[in-house]
């Protein structure tokens, strides 16, 4: 489903960085301006060159950046505070292009994503039985639960990622780029699997991306990202058949 009510509603949202010395002051606008709508059970891909803004444009969102301006509502409530930001941060399921961010390398698999359940004050019984439903929404073998994260293959590490941003329940995740750095055939089967859990869990996803193959198979709602700004905002089917601004156009063509 792409139609549910509005999860996370953004508006005018900018973060500009301050950059260079005195001599030469220069401001980043590396989010300058943006607004969108993400819908619970929707899938919303950005899109654009490496340095457009995508990724700080999520870090500002979640308050790891303080915003420069604009507003953030989660579930219909504005976040005013660091301590709103803080708490909407900890209900956000991430997934990075490296697994291994989302790890320490000298806790088992199973400890790293228990973890977030352990901070959320759940029980160990309860632990222990999220965990093995983790592991097998993801696909993983629960003898896994044991290892260190480099002992993984790298689609394991992925597949345990994203078991870990899993353990809170999110309504949203977050993926920023999740699998450019995995091989082609494992990308497909990652890919799959995530799709596979917004379907069964009907959680709403903000995918980062330049790889528009995968955004087009993946995607309800397409934003590109063009130098801080949002250029365009179009379900997915009309961005392919008909992009509305030039840099759009200009991508769309490059990959057709
Ligand atoms: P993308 O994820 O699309 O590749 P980024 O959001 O990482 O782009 O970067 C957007 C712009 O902001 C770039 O010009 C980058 O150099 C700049 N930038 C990102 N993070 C910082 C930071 N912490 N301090 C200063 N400039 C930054
Ligand atoms: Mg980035």
């Amino acid at each position: 489903g792409e139609n549910g009510a509005p999860i996370l509603e953004i508006h005018d949202l900018k973060k500009h960085f301050k950059a260079g010395n005195f001599l030469s002051r220069k401001v980043i606008k590396a989010v300058d301006g943006i607004s969108f709508t993400v819908n619970s059970g929707q899938i919303t891909a950005i899109v654009g060159e490496s340095g457009s803004g995508k990724s700080t444009l999520w870090k500002t969102i979640v308050g790891l950046h303080q915003a420069t301006g604009g507003e953030v509502y989660y579930l219909g409530k504005k976040l005013k505070t660091m301590k709103d930001k803080r708490a909407f941060y900890q209900q956000v399921g991430f997934v990075f292009q490296n697994a291994s961010a989302s790890f320490n390398p000298r806790m088992t698999v199973g400890e790293s994503i228990l973890e977030p359940l352990r901070a959320a004050k759940w029980n160990p019984k309860e632990r222990n039985g999220r965990l093995e439903r983790l592991f097998e929404l993801v696909g993983l073998p629960m003898e896994k639960r044991n290892a260190y994260p480099n002992e993984l293959s790298g689609g394991q590490q992925q597949r345990a990622a994203i078991a870990r941003a899993l353990s809170v329940n999110p309504k949203i995740m977050i993926l920023d780029e999740p699998v450019s750095s995995l091989d082609v055939s494992i990308q497909a089967q990652i890919i799959n699997l995530l799709k596979e859990l917004q379907e069964k869990l009907q959680i709403s996803m903000l995918f980062i991306s330049h790889d528009l193959p995968l955004v087009r198979y993946f995607a309800d709602q397409v934003l590109v990202m063009h130098h801080g700004k949002l250029v365009e905002r179009a379900k997915c089917e009309e961005l392919f058949a008909h992009p509305t601004h030039p840099y759009s156009e200009k991508l769309i063509r490059a990959f057709l």
